[in-house]
């Protein structure tokens, strides 16, 4: 089933409004298997939604348009549906009533033009608007269906769910669409990419898109199969290829942070965390204390932002500081054990850097940042050079200190 989206509306193309409905309507197809092929924008124009409608039903079998069924005059929508099927206008009785009805309960006068709304195309089977006076429409063709609902995302929302996608359902046979998406963080997508090695052979079973932001890569595993159980099969062999080469990066197939993924880690074994932050200023403590229950494993962070500071709370010598830099391997180790024999707990975490846009120096540039970790066992630190603004610094500081802590919990036994 070939599916395209046509959003409605100037205020689209300009940029004043996202297309939030296109994206929902999106994500709601496929989780019952179907993937949109096409999603077209067209402004309130006549012509250019006419065109829309005909390039749609040359290639989609089910064509979904939004926006622009409103009673005001820049509402051309159903005036073009009714044009493109070359068909009378009709009172729809029904729908009158309704709009009456609307208008009565809340004790309001309807205005002429809401008359307007009960006007229907005589061929449209309608979709009631339990939120709204505009209805909804369908048109079936031999070959082809077209939906019309409001712009109004409430309404359209309410459209889809009650019968838009129970009708789609009932068109689908002998297909069936799973998608996992795999949230990775620290490496790259081009080294993920050069890892993962043999793409081709994962491909065999499922389509894989890397999809990157500043905090990670999401990779987003699509199989198809004849039945569920068949794409349910193809996910799975396509998820083990991909994590026998790069299992140790992913840290969720879930909706979750990482920071969820951690707080859940240290729940689970009981163990507490106490940070240091110098450039991050309390980021990593926000993420954790997010976590409903996060005073179960997380007892304290200390910005340590001067020298003075990291030598006072968190006991780093005087002499490191002199001779390393604060900036350093070194500061970073002292500060994250610091913090650990401070707070008596079972990590140590810190992160000192320099967040920008001023500070850098060649040796130590802007986005220079060293984190740190500390266990019983051992206390260690890792170098990243980050290259973002201040914000996006701190952002990348703070995800890479919760994911060293997330791989180093994870190698280590209970
Ligand atoms: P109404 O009966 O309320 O006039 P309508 O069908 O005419 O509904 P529009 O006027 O096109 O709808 O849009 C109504 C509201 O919905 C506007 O605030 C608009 O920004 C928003 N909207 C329209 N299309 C979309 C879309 N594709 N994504 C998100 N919001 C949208
Ligand atoms: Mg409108």
């Amino acid at each position: 089933m070939r599916v395209e989206i046509i959003s409605v509306g100037d205020e689209l193309l300009i940029g004043q409004t996202v297309n939030t409905n296109a994206s929902w309507m999106g994500q709601q197809l496929l989780n019952m298997g179907v993937v949109v092929d096409w999603v077209t924008i067209v402004g309130d124009s006549h012509e250019r939604l006419k065109l829309a409608m005909t390039t749609a039903a040359s290639r989609a079998d089910v064509v979904i348009i939004t926006g622009g069924l409103g009673p005001t005059h820049d509402d051309i929508t159903k005036a073009v549906v009714a044009d493109y099927f070359g068909a009378r206008f009709v009172v729809n009785e029904e729908v009158l009533e309704r709009v009456r009805e609307r208008f009565r309960k809340r004790g309001l006068q309807m205005a002429k033009v809401n008359e307007g709304q009960a006007l229907v195309p005589e061929n449209a089977e309608i979709i009631v608007n339990e939120l709204g006076t505009a209805p909804g429409m369908v048109f079936r063709t031999t070959e082809k269906l077209f939906y019309v609902m409001p712009g109004v995302p409430g309404e359209m929302k309410a459209m889809m769910m009650d019968a838009v996608l129970p009708q789609l359902k009932t068109r689908l046979s002998g297909s069936a669409v799973r998608v996992k998406n795999l949230m990775t963080t620290g490496v790259p997508e081009s080294a993920l990419f050069e890892r993962l090695d043999n793409l081709d052979e994962i491909q065999k079973y499922a389509k894989v898109a890397f999809l990157p932001n500043l905090l990670g890569v999401k990779i987003r595993i699509l199989a198809k199969g004849n039945d569920d159980a068949d794409a349910t099969e193809n996910l799975r062999r396509a998820e083990m290829l991909l994590r026998d080469k790069i299992g140790g990066e992913i840290f969720t197939d879930h909706d979750i942070s990482l920071e969820e993924t951690v707080a859940a880690l240290l729940v689970e074994r009981g163990e507490t965390i106490a940070v240091a932050e110098s450039c991050t200023g309390g980021m990593i403590a926000n993420r954790l204390t997010n976590i409903p229950g996060s005073s179960r494993f997380f007892d304290r962070s200390i910005v340590a932002y001067s020298n003075s500071a990291k030598m006072q709370l968190l006991q780093v010598p005087a002499g490191l500081i002199d001779a390393y830099g604060a900036v350093s391997f070194q500061v970073a180790q002292a500060m994250a054990a610091g913090a650990r024999t401070m707070a008596q707990t079972d990590y140590g975490l810190s992160v000192t850097g320099i967040a920008g846009p001023g500070g850098g120096t060649a040796a130590k540039p802007v986005g220079l940042v060293f984190i740190g970790y500390a266990d019983e066992n051992e206390t260690v630190s890792e170098k990243w050079t980050f290259a973002d603004d201040r914000i996006g610094n701190k952002q990348r500081a703070t995800q890479a200190a919760l994911n060293l802590l997330r791989k180093k919990i994870m190698t280590r036994k209970l």
